[in-house]
């Protein structure tokens, strides 16, 4: 299974609404994919999670939702316009276009020619202009990242929630990079969602906390059912850091298409704000920066105490949401032969994150009195508010339950004669398939029981 276990993956993607490509009418775009009615659900949900685990879940750690624009300085500040490069190599024979860094050899992996153009630097922020003047003088660019919005707006959220060290801002959105090559399917996309949270910690503690939130982080993929035997922290060498790296711990997964970077946590040092404050020279800045000469606000942080000033350093967790919605659909997808020798896909997704959280399946399409009564079941769910909620009124409850149980649906019910005449219903449950009849006026509690515990 596991050599085409990507395409499954694919292929269940589309037929049931999780993913489509973009102008897929128009022949595609490379890179770029648009979420369907379900697909938006699992993003969201994987999305709430994180932020509920980063902001709800604990007191210390501050939300922004910053612009997607972004100005010249902040990347030219950042380093993003020297640095944020790939090297690019053109195959001259068939025009394939590649990552100097992915090849093994210097061959064409398309068609085997050894006739290559010289690795050059590609950038890959996506630039635009403001206004309706295009002389270069208003350059700004789509963010490749969500953190230096968080960076830029430290003073602001310090000013006005009075937090002291160690406290966290944490973001969800997009980001852009001009990928030289987007390939395997969302694993790298041009246009993404990063879920990101800044850890802003005094300098001495800066390995302590890089520590807990690598543990922190790994904790959090288990409780989205990742399978812990797919999941390793990989310890970036020192001279494969990037520039403002002290240290970065790789979460990786064993993705269909081999084992790739899920989330990255680095030990960002002063390097950020100590790039983005005014005044450097009053700081003892640790990391090397750039000359700031535009910056009108100084990103640092006075101790109540001792009066002192201080820039402190990042521990930064990056997570990506695509990769996670690819992670968790990978642990999640499997294939089961039943006892009658019939075959079932069913995607095993933690109840938190399934799109769809109970169908109502009417056991009769066209029988007024049952498909009623499941109008009125879900009309009552409803107002629990756990999610989705649908009648599945297909009339077909052997291909219903394959549905739901192929689109994740922790919980079906089965609406019959016996729901008319006897106040009963029919719970199955997606996992076991074992059935539990269960009383018309205890749908609320056992609907409750299993989601919230
Ligand atoms: P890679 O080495 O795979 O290109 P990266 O090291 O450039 O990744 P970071 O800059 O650390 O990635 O970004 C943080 C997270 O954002 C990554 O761990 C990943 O989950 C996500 N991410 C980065 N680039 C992409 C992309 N092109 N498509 C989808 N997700 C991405």
């Amino acid at each position: 299974m596991a050599e085409n276990k990507m395409d499954k993956i694919v292929s269940l993607c589309k037929r049931r609404g999780f993913i489509f490509q973009t102008a897929e009418i128009y022949g595609g775009m490379q890179g770029v994919y648009d979420y369907g009615p379900l697909g938006v659900e699992l993003a969201n949900n994987i999305k709430r999670a994180w932020w509920e685990s980063m902001i709800y879940q604990r007191d210390d750690i501050e939300g922004l939702d910053s612009s997607i624009l972004g100005s010249q300085n902040i990347f030219a500040q950042s380093g993003h316009e020297d640095t944020f490069t790939d090297p690019l190599i053109d195959c001259k024979d068939c025009k394939f276009r590649m990552r100097a860094d992915t090849l093994d050899e210097l061959k064409c992996p398309n068609c085997g020619s050894t006739n290559l153009t010289e690795p050059r630097d590609f950038n890959l922020m996506f630039k635009t202009n403001i206004g309706p003047i295009d002389d270069g003088s208003s350059i700004a660019y789509l963010r490749p990242e969500t953190a230096q919005h968080i960076f830029i707006n430290f003073k602001n959220v310090l000013d006005s929630t009075s937090r002291t060290l160690p406290f966290g801002i944490a973001q969800v959105g997009k980001a852009f990079r001009n990928e030289i090559t987007a390939r395997n399917f969302i694993f790298r996309k041009r246009e993404f969602e990063q879920m990101e949270m800044e850890y802003f910690v005094e300098p001495k503690d800066d390995e302590k906390f890089h520590e807990y939130w690598i543990k922190e982080r790994m904790k959090w993929w288990l409780d989205q059912g990742l399978n812990e035997d797919n999941l390793e922290i990989f310890n970036v060498p020192k001279e494969e850091l990037s520039h403002y790296s002290k240290a970065t711990a790789d979460i990786m997964y064993k993705f269909p298409h081999g084992t790739e970077e899920l989330e990255g946590i680095a030990n960002r040092t002063d390097f950020d704000l100590g790039s983005h404050t005014k005044s450097q020279e009053e700081f003892n800045i640790q990391a090397k920066t750039k000359e700031n000469k535009a910056s009108k606000a100084k990103l640092a942080f006075q101790d109540k105490i001792s009066n002192k000033w201080l820039v402190p350093y990042v521990i930064e967790p990056s997570a990506g949401v695509e990769r996670a919605f690819l992670a968790i659909l990978n642990d999640a997808y499997k294939e089961e032969t039943l006892k009658n020798d019939t075959k079932r896909v069913v995607l095993s997704l933690k109840k938190h994150l399934s799109p769809i959280k109970v169908a109502v399946i009417p056991l009769k399409k066209n029988e007024k009195s049952i498909v009623n009564a499941s109008v009125e079941i879900k009309n009552r769910l409803l107002k629990l508010n756990i999610g989705r909620v649908a009648v599945e009124n297909t009339g077909n409850i052997g291909k219903s339950y394959r549905k739901h149980d192929e689109i994740g649906t922790p919980i079906c019910i089965t609406v019959d004669y016996d729901t008319i005449e006897k106040n009963k219903v029919t719970f199955r449950d997606r996992d076991t398939m074992e059935q539990e009849v269960i009383g018309l006026k205890d749908i609320e509690t056992s609907i409750l029981k299993l989601f919230k515990g």
